[in-house]
């Protein structure tokens, strides 16, 4: 009996062997950046298993429902049997005119919807595949930071190497592009621009559209511009497309998504637009990995681009009445933070001498509220929190109420 133990266990340590060969992540996979939210999502489950009243403003995830007649339009759409089969890779026809109508009304930009639009599976994984189409080993991407962590996982998976423009308070969380050094702009093939702003908020204006087609003109740079928060803004703001300024369609591509604007994540509907070159380097990566989006969600999403538009009205004045509530009760309490023009974010300076990890974890155990540490999008991030207006009015005035007193 011990010998069989033995010669099993010696099986068993030469199995573990194997297996720790084998399963040897990728060069590239190990590259990427560590998922520094683990911890604080832990800790969530944690205090939730412990029945703890938790406020999780730590979600860039729309609360509300997608709007009825959207969510009709998908059940239709399902019943036909036609929709059920594969799709086409460049998304359906209807589908792209309805985007270029869209783009139209609300840009005065015109669009070829044969070839400078592509419809995404979301416009995350257009982002991820996009360095795929453009990037050598050791080509550079110039990436803000902090920021959505695709760019940097994207440019990683392509072999690239991710150039950070470091997004702090002096510059209005803009990337100084003087600043970047010739030995950088000479390896840069392509560069991330997100306006309006996740995690910051910060939203950028005519001069700096100018500025950064003028740069990628003089550098040969593609500029990956990510508009995913263009309707939800405030005050009378409204964002701009990169499209609409001279010398763009030369050199940007734009990346939307129906997400945010129609309360649709879990849809998975976005689109990439602009120079047609680069929608077709996309379009030919993509042909390679997956194939197109569930014609019945295709549907879907020209109900939602062609539909009534009141809905966007609405979220807007929900998400700036909750912006209000929190930005006076947290400035009643003498936080320091920018009131956001846009996106659902709010960027918060973190109390001195303490660091955006431990911050969010001692409001998670003396407030029960969750909030995102700022690092997690990047070592710029450091010494910020990231709240998202994602909860109703009385939450918010009750996670408020608990702040007062840690
Ligand atoms: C939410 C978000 C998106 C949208 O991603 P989808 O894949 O379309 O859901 C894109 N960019 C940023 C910066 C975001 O925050």
């Amino acid at each position: 009996m011990g010998f069989g133990k033995t010669r099993r266990t010696l099986f068993h340590a030469r199995c573990t062997k194997i297996r720790t060969v084998m399963f040897k992540l990728s060069k590239k996979l190990q590259a990427l950046p560590e998922y520094l939210f683990l911890e604080i999502d832990k800790a969530k489950r944690q205090a939730r298993a412990q029945g703890r009243d938790i406020i999780d403003l730590g979600i860039g995830d729309p609360d509300q429902p997608t709007p009825k007649h959207i969510v009709e339009a998908l059940y239709q759409a399902a019943l036909e049997p036609a929709n059920h089969r594969y799709a086409l890779d460049q998304g359906m026809p209807v589908l792209r005119r309805s985007i270029a109508a869209w783009y139209k009304q609300r840009f005065k930009v015109s669009l070829n919807p044969d070839s400078q639009i592509l419809p995404l599976i979301g416009s995350k994984e257009g982002l991820a595949h996009f360095p795929l189409a453009f990037l050598n080993p050791g080509d550079y991407s110039l990436v803000p930071d902090p920021c959505y962590p695709p760019y940097k996982g994207g440019t990683i998976l392509a072999g690239g190497l991710p150039y950070l423009m470091p997004l702090i308070e002096k510059n209005a969380f803009l990337p100084d592009l003087k600043k970047i050094p010739l030995s950088a702009r000479k390896k840069a093939k392509i560069i991330f621009v997100n306006y309006p702003n996740n995690p910051t908020s910060a939203t950028a204006d005519k001069n700096f559209y100018k500025e950064l087609i003028d740069f990628a003109h003089k550098n040969k740079v593609i500029i990956i511009s990510d508009l995913a928060y263009s309707e939800m803004c405030y005050d009378g703001y409204r964002a701009q497309s990169i499209l609409e300024f001279d010398g763009a369609r030369e050199v940007a591509i734009e990346f939307h998504s129906l997400s945010k604007t129609y309360n649709m994540t879990g849809w998975r509907v976005g689109w990439a637009c602009g120079n047609e070159k680069l929608i077709a380097a996309l379009a030919k990566v993509k042909s390679n990995i997956d194939s197109g989006i569930f014609s019945a969600v295709q549907l879907a999403g020209i109900a939602a681009l062609s539909g009534p538009q009141e809905h966007i009205e609405h979220m807007c004045t929900l998400y700036q009445e909750r912006r209000d509530v929190l930005m006076h009760g947290l400035d009643s309490l003498g936080w320091q933070l920018n009131c956001p023009k846009a996106t659902f974010y709010v960027w918060i300076k973190v109390p001195k001498g303490k660091d955006s990890i431990k911050f969010s974890g001692r409001l998670l155990e003396k407030a029960n509220i969750v909030v995102t540490p700022g690092v997690g999008f990047g070592k710029f991030g450091e010494g910020y929190i990231r709240m998202a207006l994602t909860v109703n009015k009385e939450r918010i005035r009750e996670a408020l109420d608990r702040l007062k007193h840690i």
